[in-house]
């Protein structure tokens, strides 16, 4: 019905892995409310719609897209199993998918946004003669790097066991360890690799590159992404710059509970919505918390008796609150909470800033262990760990460094003076509202279909 009346439609093409499709509807969502008379179709798979699409939107309407999976399919718990499933059969799916989303509304698409993984946006884009905006969904950091993937494996070889230093002006300290999989370690002729390897060449032919990044966060990198592309903008964090409010969730009574400490008192733990960390360090992150007796609020997917030592959940019943979802943004936004342990991924890099809590970082995968480094010798608000997994000594040590030393002070007023940053970033002429108004323009400015 609303595609009849709308002057445009614009087909929205999500990354259904990780906390990507989440991210993209945010930003959807705010495009939405400055384009009134304009149609979203936004594309995923139906498992990532059902998750994301929590109310209705007039203007946004959700498409399923083919998950790829072979018929039978059951998850074994190998997160990358089902994204490289998926990866085999785009762009097909896509281009099956968005033909089928015409015919239904009987509205042709005027212009295609696409998560910029999704480096074959280009040709879709070329095929329907429309313009391409990509949303990149983690730091200007990781695209710089994916975007020198040929020279830095001229530089460094594949799967080269000796670790160097990184060779870009940018990255003093970064190590070849630190550079996200599939540049120059990993198979890299696996599906999520050689898509990325693909995005140095296509994105050139976007017509904006989009990032949930602020300019202020890591300025010197996003001038030189600005030199190489015609329209960089950065527009994020996605869910700060909204206009739209929204309900929090939280039906297991976290900030309730938060609320009852003192000031940055209390440690938050979340490993992101894809990991849980192997057991033997699962419990020695609880013997750690143990020890040290700080109050804990922790998301755990899955079954926490079945996961933690034996009597753990008992004995910290007093100190500690253990939830399988938590209103991860409010909680951090909590002045009780004292620091984060966390994955080291994007959105929750973001949400610690916006926050201004200091992290303690177990990266795993993809960009982890590149924003780690980053937020730790870069941003200098967090802490890696010695030999970059949770031990008991290495998360007391690191847990007491942040909560009670003088040097865990500091770190928390560089963290507050990011916090500023991109509080100046979303309000009235910030930066990052900026971008947004330019993005909008594009939007409004489309040629006629
Ligand atoms: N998150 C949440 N509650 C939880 C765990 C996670 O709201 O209990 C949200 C968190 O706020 C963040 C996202 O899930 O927005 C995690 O994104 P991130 O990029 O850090 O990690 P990923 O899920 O992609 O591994």
């Amino acid at each position: 019905e609303g595609y009849k009346n709308a002057s445009k439609h614009i087909a929205v093409l999500a990354f259904p892995f990780g906390t990507h499709a989440a991210p993209l509807l945010n930003i959807t969502r705010q495009l939405s409310d400055a384009c009134p008379d304009t149609m979203f179709s936004f594309l995923s798979t139906q498992q990532s719609n059902n998750s994301t699409f929590s109310k209705n939107h007039d203007k946004i309407k959700p498409f399923n897209v083919w998950d790829g999976l072979p018929e039978g399919y059951s998850f074994r718990g190998n997160p990358h199993e089902p994204v490289d499933y998926f990866l085999k059969a785009v762009p097909g799916s896509f281009i099956k998918a968005i033909d089928a989303v015409v015919s239904e509304t009987g509205k042709p698409v005027d212009c295609l946004i696409t998560d910029a993984f999704y480096a074959f946006g280009a040709d879709i884009a070329d095929e329907l003669n429309i313009p391409w905006v990509a949303v990149w969904m983690s730091g200007p950091r990781a695209l710089f790097l994916h975007l020198q993937t040929d020279v830095i494996r001229q530089h460094v070889g594949i799967n080269n066991p000796e670790d160097k230093p990184l060779d870009f002006p940018e990255f003093s300290g970064f190590r070849v360890t630190d550079l996200p999989n599939g540049i120059a370690s990993g198979d890299i002729d696996a599906p999520m690799p050689a898509l990325l390897h693909k995005i140095g060449v296509s994105l050139s032919r976007a017509t904006a590159i989009v990032a949930n990044s602020y300019e202020e966060l890591d300025n010197t990198v996003v001038n030189m992404l600005k030199l190489r592309f015609s329209m960089f903008l950065n527009v994020g964090p996605f869910t700060l710059v909204s206009i739209s409010s929204s309900t929090v969730d939280d039906s297991h009574g976290c900030l309730d509970w938060v609320s009852k400490h003192e000031a940055a008192s209390v440690v938050y733990i979340s490993f992101g919505s894809l990991i849980t960390p192997p057991p033997h360090e699962l419990q020695a992150l609880c013997e750690a918390l143990e020890e040290c007796e700080f109050p804990f609020l922790w998301s755990l997917k899955g079954n926490p008796e079945k996961q933690l030592p034996q009597g753990f959940l008992e004995r910290t019943s007093s100190k500690g609150k253990i939830v399988p979802w938590a209103p991860q943004q409010q909680i951090l936004e909590h002045p009780s909470v004292g620091v984060f342990v966390s994955h080291g991924g994007w959105n929750s890099v973001l949400e610690s800033i916006n926050g201004g809590v200091p992290m303690i970082c177990r990266p795993f995968f993809g960009d982890q262990q590149l924003n780690t480094r980053t937020v730790e010798v870069v941003w200098g608000f967090a802490l890696g760990l010695e030999g970059g997994t949770l031990t008991k000594g290495g998360a007391k040590k690191a847990l007491k460094l942040i909560l009670c030393s003088q040097e865990g002070k500091k770190m928390r007023e560089k963290i507050r003076v990011q916090k500023e940053l991109v509080c100046k970033a979303v309000k009235p002429n910030g930066s990052s509202i900026e971008d947004f108004k330019t993005l909008v323009k594009l939007l409004q400015h489309l040629p006629p279909s």
